[in-house]
């Protein structure tokens, strides 16, 4: 029997294991996937890595991040965000703006992306600790605390703990059996809940070099038509390569239906907006978030793009004793990010 179980090896659960591990509590994380990180994923080319999920963290503003960087001895770098800008209409119109709107504070990457944080995290827990490919499906309230079903590639396996603590989007709770049930209400609550950009999607296009600079262009376009709507330099600081990336404003059926033909819509409104060559990528990866059963469930497909106002949620007795909420969307502060995942693992380590 350990102390905790965490489950979801995403930057939260894996800060809340961390954590309690260093205090000397018995943990065992288990994550459906076959690797750790959850929203957090990275292409890798021989230059290095390029963010799928998230990609910025403003550590002026967010303590934890700040710390966990530091901890982790990451460098970080800005956004390059320096030319001319890009706006393109419903019709497909395109206007080169002189420049673009300054973040401020401003958007800064982590050198060998936001997976080397994750991995700087995880790197801290005792081999055999994360155990990978267990999906989750029942929790049951014992006499002496929890015990955990998991569906493994080996079978089903029940673990006890005094503990376990829950660190997905809430949407996928209810995907577990939780016995005794949770109240209805509280169910309704927790399904309320939208996982922070999980109907979201990204496109990356690599190239051999940054061309659009030579045109004075920033990489930063915004547009009305689709499929993209909002893109970026992706370039990694010295790397041999370059890369545009674009967060996808087509909804996920649209997107489900043309998936086949994506890359190559792609590569055409890159073309529209930034020149001949940016038609040409050398690669193009799509990653639909929306399409990740262990990221969205259908209800996150209407998400909408405004951040909600994330609240954290307790469980009230007798299952709150047992089963702490963590997760970027319990946060107490900046819920729905990285931070967010760390202060959620914080707010249930000292639950
Ligand atoms: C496209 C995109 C862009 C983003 N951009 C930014 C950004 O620039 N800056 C920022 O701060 N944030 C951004 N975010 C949000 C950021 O990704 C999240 O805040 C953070 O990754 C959440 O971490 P988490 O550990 O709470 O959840 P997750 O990373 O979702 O981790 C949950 C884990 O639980 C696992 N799991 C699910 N169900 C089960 C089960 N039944 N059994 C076992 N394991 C299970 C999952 O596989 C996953 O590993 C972005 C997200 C996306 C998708």
């Amino acid at each position: 029997m350990s102390d905790l179980i965490v489950i979801g090896a995403g930057l939260s659960g894996l800060a809340l294991a961390r954590a309690a591990a260093e205090r000397g509590a018995e943990v065992i994380v288990l994550e459906a996937r076959a690797r750790i990180g959850g929203r957090v994923l990275s292409h890798r080319t021989e230059a290095g890595a390029y963010d799928l999920g998230p990609a910025w963290v403003w550590p002026t503003i967010q303590p934890r991040i700040a710390r966990a960087v530091r901890a982790a001895g990451l460098a970080l770098t800005e956004q390059a965000e320096a030319g001319g800008f890009v706006f393109q209409d419903q019709t497909g119109r395109i206007e080169r703006l002189p420049h673009g709107f300054a973040q401020e504070p401003p958007s800064l990457r982590i050198a060998g992306g936001i997976a080397a944080l994750v991995e700087a995290v995880a790197a801290g827990l005792a081999p055999g600790v994360v155990w990978l490919e267990h999906v989750v499906q029942r929790i049951a309230l014992t006499e002496a605390g929890v015990a955990v079903t998991a569906e493994s590639p080996a079978g089903p396996v029940t673990l006890q703990a005094a503990r376990a603590a829950l660190a997905l989007p809430p949407r996928l709770i209810g995907g577990i059996e939780i016995v005794p049930a949770l109240p209805q209400p509280i169910q309704a609550k927790l399904a309320a809940v939208p996982g922070w950009m999980a109907g979201q999607a990204k496109a990356l296009a690599l190239y051999d070099r940054p061309f659009w600079r030579d045109a004075g262009l920033s990489g930063s376009a915004f547009s009305q038509a689709g499929p993209l709507g909002e893109f970026h330099d992706a370039s990694l600081p010295g790397a041999a390569e370059a890369a545009l990336f674009g967060f996808f404003s087509w909804p996920p059926a649209l997107r489900a239906a043309r998936r086949a033909g994506l890359p190559a819509l792609v590569a055409r409104q890159l073309g529209t907006l930034f020149g001949a060559e940016a038609a040409r990528p050398r690669d193009v990866i799509i990653q639909d978030w929306a399409t990740e059963p262990f990221t969205a469930t259908e209800a996150d497909h209407a998400n909408g793009n405004a951040h909600p106002d994330y609240r954290p949620i307790a469980l009230p007795a007798p299952w709150g004793a047992r089963i702490t909420l963590a997760g970027a969307e319990m946060a107490p502060e900046f819920g729905g990010y990285l931070e967010g995942a760390l202060a959620a693992a914080e707010a249930a380590f000292n639950a």
